[in-house]
């Protein structure tokens, strides 16, 4: 029984996209560069020999808004491949390697807080040493 629901859910799953960004050189001030969307970190990027990339992929895929975020674990228990586990603040987070972007913690939020990443959310923010953001670019292009 356990099988048929997987392969109906895998059946439902969407194929999984990659945006990529891209934008000018960064001065190294920064401690890390962040793609964010309404609030959630989707991608976390390190500075490289010295110097940020100028352009990152970010895979599509279901992700959490931090700030209506109620800590239930409904997600948690409904995902059928694993893909969500509770951070250190108790906020659901998405493994977007693992998400097969069937929607089903999207449907079965409380607080409608899980959405599919859309690029048009997408931004581009600074980290410093102490864990301050700092807006670089909004809007970001996809290439
Ligand atoms: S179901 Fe929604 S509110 Fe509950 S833990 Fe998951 S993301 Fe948070
Ligand atoms: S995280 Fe959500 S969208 Fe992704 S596989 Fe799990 S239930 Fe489906």
């Amino acid at each position: 029984m356990r099988s048929t629901i997987m392969i109906f859910v895998f059946a439902l799953a969407a194929v999984a996209g990659v945006f990529s960004f891209s934008w000018g050189p960064i001065d190294v001030e920064f401690a890390t560069l962040e793609i964010q969307a309404k609030g959630a970190v989707v991608k976390t990027i390190e500075a490289e020999d010295g110097a940020f990339p100028e352009s990152v992929e970010v895979i599509e895929s279901y992700y959490v808004i931090p700030e209506g975020c109620i800590s239930c674990q409904i997600c948690v228990g409904q995902c059928p491949v694993n893909a969500i586990t509770m951070d250190d603040n108790n906020m659901a987070v998405i493994d977007p390697e693992i998400c097969i972007n069937c929607g089903i913690c999207a449907s079965g939020c409380p607080t409608s807080t899980i959405e599919l990443l859309d690029a048009d959310d997408c931004a581009l923010y600074g980290v410093d040493a102490d864990g301050n953001s700092e807006l670089i670019q909004e809007e970001l292009e996809e290439d």
